[in-house]
């Protein structure tokens, strides 16, 4: 008999699991597919990591315990997972994400500068503002290489004792004499409680405990731009991660060059699909408005198109988290329902979340990430 089974070993479960494993549980975790895979959440070599969160204040306790956590992980692993860069946030200064941004400092007191349209273009030439917007840089912002952070925890997740089983597909689920029933095609598990991490896939899983959840699918493209000409202006010591409020509410993001050219996206915008029908080819209609928006804005960086990868969002209706036991489930707890911006925080909610089924004391607060908020 297992304590916890945690199904889906992206992201979140792979935290998920390490952190049960490191605390003496017995766990099992299974995956359909081999993690780190590119068909889920969590592929495309790189997520950025910010700490003056535009989208609540209440992520900021959740990321400096993420912080601490990938860094604990770097550690005990050996590999390199995280790579500072600086942060940037730019709009206008009643945008969205510069008044979020700056909400976050306030409340928490973050260490941030404020820079003007001019500073920043002084102070990191390849950034080309428009007037009348402003900038928000914070010093420890940067990017987390996702494909290694995964490997790192189901290798010492192993290690530690906890069973792996990939290939493994979780078919339905139930709940029979106080345990978790998982019918899968390796046969049936059993377990006192169940982590679900299955990303895109959540709702599906759900529906087959009766449970209706309200999440969406969005197709989203990430791109690697070719250089107009190669410049040490676009690598990491030069080239903060950035997000740029390119019109009223609509961001657009870059990360700096690390030999495989400046990658830009386009936050949200994307088509309302599903894990299994998602269109995963690439078409002029994803390329052509990035491209556009980097010449606007990082023209240097803006040579063409080099590589580009289709993945997908796991959306809440308000896109906040939800990190909590299924209501009238105790033993049901929901993890990977992260609306585009969870990444970063998967170390912190790994933790969180194995204290959670375990029945012990929560030291993160989850106030802000309740399932019942419908
Ligand atoms: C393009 C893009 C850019 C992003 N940028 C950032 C960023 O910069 N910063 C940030 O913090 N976040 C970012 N995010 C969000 C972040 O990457 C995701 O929130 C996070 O990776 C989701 O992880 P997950 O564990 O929920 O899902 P996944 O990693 O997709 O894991 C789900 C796993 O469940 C498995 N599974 C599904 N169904 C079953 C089943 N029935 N049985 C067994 N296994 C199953 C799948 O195979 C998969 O491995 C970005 C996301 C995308 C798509």
């Amino acid at each position: 008999m297992h304590d916890v089974l945690v199904v889906g070993l992206g992201a979140m479960g792979s935290a998920a699991i390490y952190h049960l494993a490191s605390r003496g549980a017995r766990v099992i975790g299974v995956d359909a597919l081999d993690p780190p895979h590119s068909l889920g959440s969590t592929h495309g070599r790189s997520r950025i990591i910010r700490e003056a969160y535009f989208e609540h204040p209440s992520y900021v306790p959740l990321v400096r315990r993420a912080y601490e956590n990938w860094s604990a992980l770097e550690g005990e692993s050996g590999e390199t997972l995280y790579r500072r860069t600086g942060g940037l946030m730019v709009g206008p200064p009643q945008s969205a994400l510069v008044r979020g941004t700056l909400d976050s400092v306030s409340t928490h007191g973050v260490d941030v500068e404020t820079l003007s349209a001019d500073e920043i273009v002084q102070r990191f030439p390849a950034f080309q503002p428009e007037p009348g917007m402003m900038g928000v840089y914070e010093q420890n912002a940067g990017m987390l290489f996702p494909e290694a952070c995964v490997r790192a925890y189901l290798r010492l997740a192993s290690a530690k004792g906890a069973e792996v089983l990939t290939q493994t597909r979780v078919l339905s689920l139930a709940r029979e004499e106080g345990l978790i029933t998982a019918t899968t095609t390796a046969g049936v598990i059993k377990a006192k409680r169940i982590i679900v991490a299955a990303g895109a896939w959540t709702r599906d899983l759900f529906a087959t405990l009766g449970v209706e959840l309200p999440l969406t699918v969005e197709r989203q493209t990430m791109h690697w731009l070719e250089p107009v000409a190669e410049s040490d202006l676009l690598g990491p010591d030069r080239f903060p991660i950035a997000i740029f409020e390119y019109a009223p509410g609509r961001m657009f993001y870059v990360m700096p060059n690390l030999g495989d050219g400046v990658k830009a996206a386009i936050h949200y915008e994307g088509a309302f699909t599903s894990a299994e029908s998602i269109d995963r080819a690439i078409g002029e209609s994803d390329t052509t408005p990035v491209l556009e928006l980097a010449k606007r804005f990082v023209p240097s960086a803006a040579g063409g198109i080099r590589e580009s990868a289709v993945c997908t969002y796991t959306n809440t209706p308000d896109l906040d988290f939800i990190v909590d036991t299924v209501q009238g489930m105790p033993e049901v707890v929901l993890v990977s329902a992260c609306s585009g911006h969870g990444f970063k925080f998967a170390s912190a909610i790994g933790e969180a979340v194995s204290q959670l089924a375990l029945g012990e004391r929560v030291d993160a607060d989850l106030s802000h990430f309740r399932g019942d908020r419908w």
